[in-house]
Parts: structure tokens; C-alpha cells; sequence
């Protein structure tokens, strides 16, 4: 089993983020799951990569050729993949995972997690997406998928999908155990 990460390439304002990416790495490495991720040496894609490969986890960095040099790629991968563009940067790391995890990040791993997301949602793949909501980082972002429902652009099914977790080991678990929903039409898409 591999699960792809998506965090920060900056290691944000607290230690709790780096110590958190730390904690996932290795709780993946002792769980005998491998890592797939942006292939940065740098932030929290570094600490995922570090701590993983340190505890002897395997780790697949993918990292499009224009940003090599940007995002410091790292060295001392089990693999380091480079790609001609960010579209397959994107499809290699879904392709090569059974489950995604979204950390604290910028605008980068909100882009992969809502491109993940909407691809299950659309069924064209039936693997778990979750957020490690450290420090409650992503409150905010949870408010704001529930509004989003509460407001009829999401039907609940789909805002079920995405797991919410506080500690890597938790997250695991919720991964392993997660089934894709049989997606459905909107009951009520005639309504106005
Ligand atoms: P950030 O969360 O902004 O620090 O970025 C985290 C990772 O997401 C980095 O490896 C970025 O290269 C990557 N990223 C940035 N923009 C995009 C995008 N539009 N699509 C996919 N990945 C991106």
C-alpha cells in the first residue's frame, strides 16, 4: 500500500507542523506503507520524506523538470520521478497511491486535495482522501465545506467523503477502512 501526502513546501508558523509531518512519515515507514509525494526537499514535503526514510520506509518523490530546482528536489529518495509537466506530476502520484493525505499547506496542497476530491466524487476513483487537521488548521476550511453543503452545491454523500483526522495513526486507519459511496444523482437537482 502507498499513500501520497500533499503539504506545505514551507514548514508554516508553528512547530506543530513540522513535528506533525514527522509523525506521519514515520507512522507510515512503521506501518510498511510507502510515500508518494511532490519530491521536495523542503517544508513539510521534506519532513514527510525525511522522517519516512528514516524509520526505512520507501518514498516516490514526483516533481515536474521546472521545478527541480525551485522546490530543492530531494536526493535521497527510493525514487525520484521527473516529469514534463505539473498535469503528470499530478496523475503519476494519484496513479501510484491507494489513498491521499492532505497535511497543513499553501495553495499548492489545497489545489491537489480539491482535484483528488473531486475526482472521487465523480467516481473516477474510489480512494480514500483525508486532511490531518493539526492545531486545527483546517477548521476554518470544514466550516466552509459545510456551508458549501448546507447551501445544496455539495450533496452530504459527497461531503462525507473527505475523512477528518487529528493524529497520523487515526488517519491510517480511517484510509484502510475506507469505501467509496456509490455515487449517486442529486435527488433534488430539479428543485429550486
Ligand atoms: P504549497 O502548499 O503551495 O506549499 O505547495 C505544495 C506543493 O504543491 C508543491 O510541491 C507545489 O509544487 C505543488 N503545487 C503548487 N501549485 C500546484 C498546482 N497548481 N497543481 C498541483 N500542485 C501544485
Amino acid at each position: 500500500m502507498r499513500i501520497c501526502i500533499f503539504c506545505g513546501s514551507n514548514p508554516g508558523r508553528l512547530p506543530i507542523y513540522l513535528e506533525a509531518a514527522t509523525a506521519l512519515g514515520t507512522a507510515l515507514a512503521k506501518a510498511g506503507i510507502g510515500v508518494v509525494y511532490g519530491g521536495a526537499s523542503v517544508g513539510l514535503m521534506g519532513a514527510v520524506a525525511d522522517s519516512a526514510l528514516a524509520s526505512g520506509g520507501e518514498v516516490i518523490g514526483v516533481i515536474p523538470q521546472s521545478l527541480v530546482a525551485k522546490e530543492l528536489s530531494h536526493k535521497g529518495l527510493t525514487e525520484l520521478h521527473v516529469t514534463a509537466s505539473m498535469h503528470e506530476r499530478k496523475a503519476m502520484m494519484a496513479d501510484l497511491s491507494d489513498g491521499f493525505i492532505a497535511l497543513p499547506g499553501g495553495v499548492g496542497t489545497l489545489e491537489e486535495l480539491f482535484e483528488i476530491w473531486t475526482w472521487a466524487q465523480l467516481g473516477f476513483h474510489k480512494k480514500g482522501v483525508g486532511v490531518l487537521n493539526i492545531g486545527g488548521f483546517y477548521d476554518p476550511l470544514i466550516a466552509f465545506l459545510d456551508h458549501v453543503a448546507g447551501e445544496r452545491f455539495m450533496q452530504p454523500q459527497h461531503r462525507g467523503m473527505l475523512l477528518v483526522e487529528d493524529t497520523p495513526e487515526k488517519m491510517i486507519a480511517a484510509l484502510k477502512a475506507y469505501e467509496a459511496p456509490v455515487v449517486t444523482k442529486w435527488i433534488d437537482r430539479k428543485e429550486t
